[in-house]
């Protein structure tokens, strides 16, 4: 049986002087009011933001200097992703292209794409949404029946694609297709393109959330061209292609620390000694047992970015990370609403209940954005080879 490697890694002095630089940053921003940190930050779209964090060498991290990046190791981008994170800051818009379209676009893509788009989205300037599920397509991403077919030296799209995060207020869409025949396998055939979300023949329409929010989209493809220098990676090489992306997309603190302004306002709440005389055993306990797990996390996501930063690629081991990672995320509101007492109201007077109301409508996403604990499980089982 194949084996997990989570080995332990120690911070290089090079991230632990970007941590400082990156709190120095944040610690600015809030005292001067330009945010107000919240819950599932990174799903909070604020271009303003964006911009200054840009400014600042926080996007685009690992990226050359020639395509506007900072040459920084993916330990350093780590923890800029972690504080960012924990200072509940709204860090949205940027956060599927710095990523994972920009290194799918940097390993991937054309040099025109490369020359045009990175520097843009180092800079905070130029966001993307992710193009893969369709309606009966969700798990089973080689079941894509968008097309895309040759015209001269462009391609034509046809179809459609759905749940797609902030596709109504980014600029671009990398969307998986089918170019060819499928295949014995099926996993043949497909090829990713970087589409312009303001092409003619683009229709997007908004699907409102379980919170009330319009936060993704139904997008629809009306015969939209899209010139040959916008495919990323070979004609028919999508599956490769997508299931890379999705190994950016899965292995980040992201996965974990969504409601850790949560876990901070649940501690304020019941105060700031745990086990002291005011706070119940239970509730000592409980957030004990929450934070122990945090830490677990905290060490086995650092260790699949040192994978990630030494050239290997943890693709099991991020799977693990977000499957774990999704279910604390689901526990934490759970524990809170248990010292919680009466209704919970998302426009609350207090942090906590308000945080606690917010993450109580967005949490059973949680387990589902991403890829669903069933397939993580399945890519696990596949990984130690158990199936
Ligand atoms: C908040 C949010 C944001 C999202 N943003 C995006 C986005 O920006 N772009 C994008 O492309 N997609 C996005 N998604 C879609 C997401 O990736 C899919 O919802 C997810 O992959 C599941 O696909 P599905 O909804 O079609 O469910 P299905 O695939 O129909 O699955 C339904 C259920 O069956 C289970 N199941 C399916 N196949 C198997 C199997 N082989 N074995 C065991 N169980 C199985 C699943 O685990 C699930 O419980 C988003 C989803 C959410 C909730």
């Amino acid at each position: 049986m194949a084996e997990l490697r989570f080995p332990p890694v120690r911070l290089p002095a090079e991230a632990r002087a970007v941590r400082e630089k990156v709190r120095a940053f944040l610690r600015d921003e809030l005292e001067a009011g330009r945010f107000t940190p919240d819950v599932d930050s990174w799903g909070r779209f604020d271009p303003e933001f964006s911009r200054r964090a840009g400014r600042a060498g926080f996007i685009g991290m690992t990226w050359p200097k020639a395509y506007g990046g900072g040459e920084y190791s993916a330990l350093s981008r780590f923890v800029v992703a972690c504080e960012m994170l924990a200072a509940g800051a709204p860090c949205g818009a940027h956060w599927i292209a710095d990523r994972q379209s920009g290194p799918q676009i940097l390993r991937h893509g054309s040099e025109l794409a490369r020359r045009t788009l990175l520097p843009r989205i180092a800079a905070g300037e130029c966001y993307f949404a992710i193009g893969m599920s369709e309606p009966n397509s969700g798990s089973d991403l080689a079941s894509v029946r968008t097309r895309a077919r040759r015209e001269g030296d462009a391609w034509v799209i046809e179809g459609s694609k759905i749940w797609t995060s902030r596709a109504h207020q980014v600029h671009y869409l990398i969307a998986l297709t089918r170019t060819g025949d499928p295949g014995p396998d099926r996993h043949q055939g497909l090829t990713q393109f970087i589409v312009d979300l303001k092409a003619p023949g683009v229709i997007i329409r908004p699907i409102h959330n379980l919170a009330g929010g319009h936060e993704f989209n139904e997008v629809f493809f009306d015969r939209v061209r899209v010139g040959d220098e916008w495919r990323i990676g070979e004609v028919g090489e999508g599956w490769r292609m997508v299931t890379g992306e999705l190994a950016f997309e899965r292995s980040g603190p992201d996965r974990f620390l969504s409601d850790y302004r949560l876990l901070t306002a649940l501690i304020d709440h019941l105060g700031v000694e745990p086990g002291a005389e005011e706070v119940g055993a239970e509730e000592a306990r409980a957030v004990g047992r929450l934070v122990a797990h945090l830490g677990a996390l905290l060490s086995m996501s650092q260790a699949v970015a040192g994978l990630l930063a030494a050239g290997e690629n943890p693709a099991v081991e991020a799977a693990l990370v977000k499957d774990v990672g999704t279910r604390f995320e689901r526990e934490i509101p759970e524990v809170a609403r248990r010292f919680f007492s009466g209704p919970v109201r998302s426009g609350g007077a207090d942090y906590f209940e308000r945080a606690l109301g917010r993450v109580m409508l967005h949490a059973p996403s949680y387990t589902l954005r991403g890829g669903t604990r069933e397939i993580l499980r399945g890519i696990i089982a596949r990984g130690l080879g158990l199936r």
